[in-house]
């Protein structure tokens, strides 16, 4: 676990600027920045670096790993019921159930394999969680996400084979290209699926994902510090 930085009022002022900061980039877009999510990115950082940000108001946080999730999260969420958590990382079938148990969202649909797993559990479990198809923009072959030119057909499927519905598409750019290009043609692969939601930018680029139309934005270590 990463040592916490964090306190509420420092914690509350980090978020407040990455907040005006987004406003900011968005105002510029001529977009309205109450479209843009703030997803605060808390993995590796235990429950009393986490309960700052929700004192701060922060409501939706992103988790990449179930498991560790499932360590800290039903009991912030007790204390809070109006926390949104979003799964962020990779997910393995055999723990689709515990994922649609415990989070709001996923952003990392990728496999039909796991869009059924998905969809049996929402059904069984009578949840409805928002779903991002998770595109791999790089084609890097070590990166999850489906190939950009099959996003098109895979959101298809999930509609139409698996009653799922599509929120949008998300993206983790390769770390040594310009992020810009990434997220413009993961937008226009959003306009040609028919999606809107656009999961894209983190600590170092989500302002640029902002001015690209970023509906979701997930930031870790511009919030909770750096990760050990
Ligand atoms: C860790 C992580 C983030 C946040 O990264 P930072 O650079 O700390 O903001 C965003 N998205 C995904 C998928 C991540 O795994």
């Amino acid at each position: 676990m990463s040592e916490s930085v964090a306190n509420t009022s420092e914690t509350a002022a980090r978020l407040a600027e990455i907040r005006a900061r987004i406003d900011a980039a968005a105002k510029g877009q001529s977009r309205d920045s109450r479209a843009v999510t703030l997803i605060a990115v808390s993995k590796t950082f235990e429950a009393d670096a986490i309960r700052p940000a929700i004192e701060a108001g922060q409501r939706h946080f992103g988790e990449n790993r179930v498991q560790e999730a499932k360590a800290k999260w039903p009991e912030l969420k007790a204390a809070e019921p109006g926390i949104i958590l979003h799964l962020i990382g990779p997910l393995q079938s055999n723990k689709a159930k515990e994922a649609v148990a415990l989070f709001d969202a996923i952003h990392s649909i990728d496999r039909e394999k796991i869009a059924r797993a998905i969809a049996a559990e929402m059904k069984a479990q009578g949840r409805h969680l928002q779903l991002f198809v998770q595109v791999n923009t790089g084609e890097e072959p070590q990166k999850a996400g489906v190939m950009p030119r099959e996003a098109v057909a895979f959101v298809k499927m999930c509609r139409e084979q698996l009653g799922l519905e599509i929120a949008g598409l998300m993206c983790i750019p390769p770390v040594d290209e310009e992020p810009a290009v990434h997220f413009a043609f993961l937008a226009k692969l959003a306009k040609e699926a028919g999606v809107l939601g656009l999961s894209m930018g983190m600590s170092d680029d989500f302002e640029t994902a902002v001015e690209f139309g970023a509906t979701h934005v997930r930031v870790g270590s511009a919030i909770f510090g750096g990760r050990a």
